[in-house]
């Protein structure tokens, strides 16, 4: 499959901490494909997904390599950025009425990049927003309406229309779905499912959830402090996760069948950015330890990074 997001040893450093907020990430997205990147709070995982558009934090120091569809974007000039994000990769975030301009209509939001970017008249962009409109489930009615006359549901429907206008390449989803009640999770969810086989984008999901990341996604990369702990395809982190962040992530998953059971909470804190981190990352929470983890950096071999891998620590 080929790649439309290739990340390699992407490292990023921001003034006034004492490690880097990202320590040499590893990570692809085919075409067609849906990956997801799972972890707690400040594991690094909407850093690496902005990445991928040249969103970096002001002052960080970027050294690795990002490319989308083949271009490097770490390299890019402004005028290279501005046409990546009006054209191979698009962005979903997380809150929609955070990014969409509350005075405007929806069809001004919608048609201006095709209009201003790609040279579009206003009937052909118009066009174009009516088929995404009906696409993801709304009407051209839409067109003329205002941010605040929309449901949250119905508004990231438009985000995911308005990101699809340009036909991207590559789909980053930030969190799409964490602002929305659980029934229009799923119609999100199913829609950007069928949306990625209609038009064969790459599709990189972002959550904290590991249901959903299991419901939707190929392949899964697991992250703490900045670092891929594992990466597996959705079915074998889920059944058998090799690293011990990831078990302890799923052990943390209340079950909804079976006996009762107490989800296992994960002692202690992420470790913040004040803190060196000579070794394992997970060491001061790994029930698993030994001496060497706090002490030498486990590399990831064969999609896991932990010292007593291989083996599965769950089973
Ligand atoms: Fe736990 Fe050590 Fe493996 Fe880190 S390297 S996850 S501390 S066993």
């Amino acid at each position: 499959m080929t790649p439309v997001l290739e990340i390699e040893g992407l490292r990023l450093a921001l003034p006034d901490t004492a490690r880097p907020v990202l320590a040499g990430v590893d990570l692809t997205v085919g075409a067609g494909e849906t990956v997801a990147l799972v972890g707690e709070s400040g594991s690094g995982k909407t850093l690496t997904s902005r990445a991928a558009l040249g969103l970096l934090p002001r002052g960080a120091m970027a050294t690795g390599r990002v490319k989308v569809d083949g271009a490097d974007v770490l390299t890019m000039n402004r005028g290279a950025l501005r046409s990546l994000r009006a054209g191979t990769a698009a962005m979903i975030f997380q809150d929609p009425r955070a990014a969409i301009n509350p005075l405007r209509r929806i069809g001004d939001f919608l048609t201006e990049s095709l209009r201003v970017n790609s040279g579009h008249s206003r009937a052909s962009a118009q066009a174009r927003a009516v088929e995404l409109l009906e696409a993801v489930g709304l009407t051209s009615r839409v067109l003329r309406q205002y941010p605040h006359q929309l449901s949250g549901g119905m508004l990231q429907r438009v985000m995911i229309a308005s990101a699809l206008m340009v036909e991207p390449r590559l789909l980053l989803a930030d969190e799409p779905t964490t602002a929305l009640d659980v029934t229009t999770q799923a119609e999100i969810v199913a829609l950007l499912t069928e949306l990625r086989e209609r038009f064969g984008t790459g599709l990189l999901f972002v959550t904290h959830d590991l249901g959903l990341a299991a419901a939707i996604s190929d392949r899964v990369y697991v992250m703490y402090a900045g670092l891929v702990m594992e990466t597996a395809t959705a079915r074998e982190l889920f059944v058998r996760p090799r690293h011990p962040y990831a078990a302890a992530l799923l052990g943390a998953i209340p079950a909804l069948e079976g006996p009762r059971s107490t989800p296992a909470a994960i002692p202690g804190q992420a470790p913040g950015l004040d803190v060196e981190l000579p070794g394992c990352p997970f060491a001061a929470r790994c029930a698993h330890a030994v001496e060497r983890c706090a002490a030498e950096p486990p590399p990831l071999v064969d999609g896991v990074a932990c010292h007593l891998v291989p083996g599965s620590v769950h089973g």
